[in-house]
């Protein structure tokens, strides 16, 4: 094992061997014998230490993290606040099972998760281990809510890899590939993306509205998911009003609405949650990777009598809301606000655009600049065309990859670069990611 102290990093990039490196490749060849090959590999360095936004690998690479493991270090990889809580809490209790003896960080992070997500209605939550296990736990509540079964959920949708999240992704392939029979009475609808189908949100949402009123009709309809930006699929936000025009038409119709914030909240956006950069207030929200600092947490919260509608011992989980896991999430908020991260994710947003905006003028297979804060996207095509263009997104990430930069892929048709850094990612940092994809697209 290697150990690299966090303070010894440096703040940049640095490549001193081939990309990876031969201790990556050794490893990787240990990996192969040991690991399932169900499991991704995307960017294959093997990770030594990493701190802010830089990752060293066990040859001694450094890169910039564009990638955040995908989007879960929002705050920074080793925040010194977040290292501090995490030692505390090991050294006095890692684990109680709060259905059994509950202690304090889980009952602060339900109460700074009511504080910040949007509305200023009564809210509770609970807390689980991953964004999937939130999804699925959000289905049980809006159908003991509501007494209905149905889900809705939308084209270009990502909701995870258990069985019935499964069934709500857009992309059955490769998510669900041979794994059998998936969870039933899920129904989809299109979804508002304004590069593709022109459309204004007022237009889009009366066109969802209508899948699901003709697929399923209220009376079976329990909740609709709507990633408020959508993550694995590209990034894409709605026009203006499409999300609230959805939210009032389930209000009206005892829909439980649900936003899937799991990518796009916790200061991503320049907001503690996206659906308020839309002046939306959700029914309930469901978060999980940048909730606690890189440790696993993931949680519903929304309306009490929502959330209460579910009988004692019908939620909850061994592990659910670790006492580890809630002392970095409760450092995390406190970071958020110390150190004003929310006012980082727009300054990433402003210069991270304005170079990706000018890398737009020299290169015309730059469809689309998008997103907010922290969360931005360039969707490439074949220049002239809006046709996806994922050959090129393949070649610029591995360039990076080579150059020392960290980027991940997205995009129904793999069609698209995503930016998911630090919120704490310098000017710099980030004016050097965009030189080299203007490195990169020169070469394609
Ligand atoms: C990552 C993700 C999930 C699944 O979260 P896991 O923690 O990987 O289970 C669900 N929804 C969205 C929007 C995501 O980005």
């Amino acid at each position: 094992m290697t150990t690299i102290e966090a303070d010894a990093i440096t703040r940049e990039r640095k490549i001193v061997t081939a990309i990876p490196g031969p201790k990556s490749q050794a490893m990787h060849e240990r990996r192969k014998n040991a690991v399932s090959n169900g499991v991704g590999a995307a960017l294959p360095v093997y990770i030594a230490a990493a701190h802010d936004s830089i990752v060293v690998d066990i040859d001694g690479n450094q890169f910039i993290d564009m990638a955040s493991g995908i989007g879960v270090t929002t705050i920074g990889h080793t925040d010194p606040a977040v290292v501090s809580a995490v030692q505390n809490q090991v050294a006095s209790f890692t684990h109680t099972c709060f259905t059994v003896t509950p202690y304090e960080d889980y009952v602060r992070v339900a109460e700074l998760l009511a504080a910040h997500t949007p509305g200023t209605h009564a809210k509770k939550a609970v807390l689980v281990n991953s964004g999937a296990e939130a999804i699925e736990n959000a289905i049980k509540i809006a159908r003991k809510y509501t007494g209905k079964n149905a889900v809705g959920v939308l084209d270009h949708a990502y909701h995870g890899r258990t069985n019935m999240t499964m069934a709500m992704n857009f992309k059955n392939s490769p998510y669900a590939t041979g794994y059998g029979s998936l969870g039933t009475a899920v129904f989809r609808a299109p979804s508002s993306y304004p590069y593709w189908d022109g459309l204004t949100g007022e237009e889009a949402a009366e066109r969802t509205i209508w899948y699901f009123e003709k697929q399923v009709g209220v009376d079976d309809l329990a909740c609709i998911f709507a990633e408020p930006i959508q993550g694995e699929g590209g990034f894409m936000v709605p026009a203006d009003g499409y999300l609230n025009a959805i939210q009032a038409w389930c209000t009206k119709n005892n829909v439980v609405f649900i936003a899937d914030e799991v990518q796009s909240g916790m200061a991503r956006t320049g907001a503690y949650f996206a659906s308020e950069t839309f002046g939306l207030v959700p029914d309930l929200i469901t978060t999980a990777k940048g909730i606690a600092g890189g440790m696993p947490l993931a949680g519903v919260v929304g309306r009490a009598e929502i959330m209460d509608a579910s009988h004692p011992g019908g939620l909850g989980g061994t592990f659910g809301g670790n006492p580890v896991s809630c002392a970095a999430s409760v450092a995390v908020f406190e970071q958020i606000e110390r150190e004003n991260l929310l006012a980082e994710a727009r300054r990433v947003e402003k210069t991270l655009v304005g170079g990706l905006l000018e890398l737009q003028k020299k290169y015309p297979f730059i469809g689309e600049v998008r997103g907010k804060g922290a969360m931005i996207a360039i969707e490439l095509v074949q220049p002239g065309t809006k046709t996806s263009n994922p050959e090129a997104v393949t070649k610029a990430i591995a360039y990076a990859f080579q150059k020392g930069v960290l980027l991940l892929n997205a995009g129904t048709n793999y069609n698209v670069i995503r930016f998911l850094p630090s919120v704490k990612t310098s000017d710099a940092l980030l004016l050097d990611v965009v030189s080299v994809l203007d490195e990169a697209f020169a070469t394609i």
